[in-house]
């Protein structure tokens, strides 16, 4: 049993700075939870009040059902993987991931560390590598040793802070996959914290979002992408963000910045009483109109809008559209068919406001 529980925790610092003001949440045992949010949200003092290197000021963590407010970290079982690896130089990658094994003396046969070791070294596939130093690896490598000392431990949960940032954005692809297909295999349960929100919304089960020490929201990436809390986690997930615009409800119809829409019978009963109003609209959910067919340009509000600058990266092309109401809108299109001139352009697009817009009541955040 390795399920981790926080009630309520606190963490309030020397100074009085309240970094974590209350944060409950149940993870699963075997369950990959993402701890995401902006810098200094106070994810990285969750996990370390977790792993026990802070003290928790108010509140209850338990570790399979124990509460270990008071446990000093090697008594959590719990192994933690750092950003910078924290390798020992002189010695090699066998000796590295036995390095936790050696520290608990006695309690293993040289055989069982070779057995451990081996074990971990498959997991992630250094066997050929046992024998040479950290100076001798590539990054992923020294990330994959620095993770074969948390799995020779038996640890009851690993836990990484921000084990990414020190590589390269391919590397950085690599390991994400490699960590998700560790995990799924060895079923520990996981707690991830990192700013990247495609790790986030990649690894994990579940996404626990943080803002100024408060959770936001915990739901799984879809939950989260399409079924945003607030309007802060709406802004977060997605990449381009959702687009806010103001909107004016006039009797049936909603004015936009661009357009004015007639009021579906989705969107009726959340505009409901409403005036002013927020409308969120994720920029897959414009198109380009003049490439859609007919039926398909039925169901949405057609305009004509200027683009000022394009994106294209391979697969899907970004288009930012200039607003006086709002700097930019962000779409992502299939495709434009035509090029900017040096003056821009305008082109048709199509809106589809469908359930998933958000609407909030209210102009400010
Ligand atoms: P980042 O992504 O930048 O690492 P984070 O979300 O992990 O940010 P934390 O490191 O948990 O943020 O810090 C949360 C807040 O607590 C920050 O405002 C930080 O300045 C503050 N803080 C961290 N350590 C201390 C400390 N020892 N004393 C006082 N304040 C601290």
């Amino acid at each position: 049993m390795a399920a981790i529980t926080l009630k309520d925790i606190v963490k309030q610092y020397g100074d009085g700075f309240l970094a974590v003001k209350g944060v409950s949440l149940d993870i699963a045992d075997g369950e990959f939870v993402i701890l995401v949010g902006p810098s200094g949200c106070g994810k990285s003092t969750l996990l370390r009040m977790i792993v026990g290197l802070e003290d928790i000021t108010a509140g209850e963590l338990t570790i399979g059902g124990v509460r270990v407010n008071e446990k000093a970290p090697r008594d959590r079982k719990l192994a933690m993987v750092f950003q910078n690896y924290a390798l020992y130089p002189h010695l090699t990658v066998f000796e590295n991931i036995a390095f936790p094994l050696r520290l608990q003396k006695g309690q293993f046969t040289e055989e069982q560390v070779r057995e451990k070791v081996e074990f971990a070294a498959k997991t992630l596939e250094l066997q050929d590598h046992l024998d040479r130093k950290p100076a001798n690896l590539s990054g992923g490598q020294r990330q994959r040793v620095a993770m074969g000392r948390a799995i020779v431990r038996d640890a009851e949960a690993f836990l990484f802070d921000e084990p990414l940032s020190n590589l390269d954005a391919k590397l950085r692809g690599q390991m994400r996959t490699e960590i998700a297909r560790m995990q799924r295999r060895l079923g520990t349960t996981t707690v991830y914290v990192t700013h990247d929100q495609t790790e986030a919304m990649t690894l994990g089960d579940r996404v626990a979002v943080l803002r100024k020490g408060e959770l936001q929201q915990v739901a799984s990436p879809r939950g989260l992408y399409e079924q945003p809390k607030n309007l802060f986690v709406a802004g977060f997930i997605g990449s381009p963000p959702m687009n806010f615009l103001p909107g004016t409800v006039e009797g049936s119809t909603l004015k936009l910045p661009f357009a004015a829409a007639p009021i579906s019978a989705e969107l009726a009963p959340k505009l409901r009483g409403k005036e002013l109003v927020i409308v969120g609209i994720r920029p897959e959910h414009f198109a380009d109109a003049t490439l859609l067919e007919d039926h398909k340009r039925a169901s949405g509000v057609t305009f004509t809008a200027p683009v000022d600058v394009t994106e294209w990266l391979g697969s899907e092309l970004y288009a930012y559209l200039p607003f006086e109401t709002n700097p930019e809108v962000a779409t992502t299109l299939e495709e434009l068919d035509r090029d900017l001139d040096g003056e821009g352009l305008r082109t048709q697009l199509i809106v589809t406001l469908g359930s998933e817009t958000k609407v909030r009541d209210g102009v400010d955040a």
